[in-house]
C-alpha cells in the first residue's frame, strides 16, 4: 500500500477525528485547551483519597497555576488488591473542591454505568489507557455533552487512537482531547517511553487538541519537569500532571507525583516556552510559523 493509499484508508476509518474535531475546548473558569493558545496544565493527585486531601491539593494546584483539577474517583489498578478509588464519594468531594476553588474537574470513568454516575459531578471525563479500546465506554461518553480526555493505550498506534476518538465523535461529541501518556517499550528505567513524535504527528493530522502526561510516561518525578518542557516545545496543547503533597503516603502512584512547588516551576516553564514559541495570545492569530525568529527576539 502506498502512503497515499494509507491516507485514503485512514480518511475512511476516522473522517470525524481527522476533519471535524473541536479545535478548542472551553471551560466555565475561562480555561481553553487547544486552538493554538497558551498551553494549559491539568493537575491533581492520581486518586481522590479523602475530602481533606482533594480540597487541600485543589487549592495547591490552583495556586501553582493549574487551570483544571484532575483526581481519580474510579481507579483502574493493575493489581486488584490496590486502592481502587472512593467512587461516588470521591465525585462529591471533587465537586466540592470545584466549588471551593473554581477549578473545573476531570475524572476517569471505566464503564457506561460510571459515566451516568460521574456526569453530573465533573466537567470532563477521562478515558484511561486501559480503556481506549472499550468501545461501549467510548460510545457512552460520546453520548454526553462533556469534553473527553482520551488517553492512548500502552501499545496503541496513532491510527488506533484516532479511531477511538472516532467512536466518541460518531455519537455527536466533538470535544475530544487526545493524550499521549507513554507507550510500552523494552526500556525498564522509565515506566513507559514518552512518544513525543506521536504528539507532533497528531498535530499534523487532526485539529483535536493533544496533551501530554509526563507522569505516567516516565513514572519518575525527577523526569516530569524536563519531559513537560519537551512536550510543550514539540507542540502539545497542555500537560496532565500528578501532584501530591505527601507522596510517600499516597494511595496511588505516589512514587511519580511531583510536589506543588515543582508544579509551579513547570507552569512557569510552560509560559516561558510558549512565549519563546509565540503561541497565539488570542483566537485571531495562529501559532507563530517562525518560532526561531520569536526565540531570538525574546532572548535579547
Ligand atoms: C491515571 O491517569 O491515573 C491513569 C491510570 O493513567 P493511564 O490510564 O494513562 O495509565
Ligand atoms: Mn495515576
Amino acid at each position: 500500500m502506498t502512503d497515499a493509499d494509507k491516507v485514503i484508508k485512514l480518511q475512511d476509518q476516522c473522517p470525524l477525528a481527522l476533519n471535524a474535531g473541536e479545535p478548542e475546548i472551553r471551560f466555565a473558569n475561562g480555561a481553553i485547551i487547544g486552538g493554538g493558545r497558551q498551553p494549559i496544565v491539568i493537575a491533581g493527585p492520581c486518586a481522590v483519597e479523602s475530602q481533606d486531601q482533594i480540597n487541600r491539593l485543589a487549592h495547591k494546584v490552583k495556586a501553582a497555576g493549574a487551570v483544571l483539577l484532575r483526581g481519580g474517583a474510579y481507579k483502574p489498578r493493575t493489581s486488584p488488591y490496590d486502592f481502587r478509588g472512593l467512587g461516588p464519594e470521591a465525585l462529591r468531594y471533587l465537586a466540592e473542591a470545584r466549588e471551593a476553588t473554581g477549578l473545573p474537574v476531570v475524572s476517569e470513568v471505566m464503564s457506561p454505568e460510571q459515566v451516568a454516575v460521574a456526569e453530573p459531578h465533573v466537567d470532563m471525563l477521562q478515558i484511561g489507557a486501559r480503556n481506549m479500546y472499550n468501545y461501549e465506554l467510548l460510545t457512552a461518553v460520546g453520548r454526553t455533552r462533556l469534553p473527553v480526555l482520551l488517553k492512548r493505550a500502552f501499545s496503541a498506534t496513532i491510527n488506533e487512537l484516532l479511531q477511538a476518538a472516532e467512536y466518541i465523535m460518531l455519537e455527536g461529541n466533538k470535544q475530544v482531547v487526545l493524550c499521549e501518556r507513554g507507550v510500552r517499550t523494552f526500556e525498564p528505567h522509565t515506566r513507559n517511553t514518552l512518544d513525543l513524535s506521536a504528539v507532533a504527528a497528531l498535530k499534523t493530522m487532526t485539529q483535536l487538541p493533544v496533551i501530554v502526561d509526563p507522569s505516567h510516561a516516565t513514572g519518575r518525578p525527577e523526569l516530569v519537569r524536563p519531559m513537560s518542557r519537551a512536550a510543550i516545545a514539540c507542540g502539545a496543547d497542555g500537560l496532565l500532571i500528578e501532584v501530591h503533597d505527601a507522596p510517600s503516603q499516597a494511595l496511588s502512584d505516589g512514587s511519580q507525583a511531583v510536589s506543588p512547588d515543582t508544579l509551579r516551576a513547570i507552569v512557569s516553564d510552560v509560559k516561558a516556552i510558549a512565549r519563546a514559541l509565540a503561541f497565539a495570545p488570542d483566537e485571531n492569530s495562529s501559532r507563530d510559523p517562525q518560532p526561531l525568529a520569536a526565540l531570538q527576539t525574546s532572548a535579547v
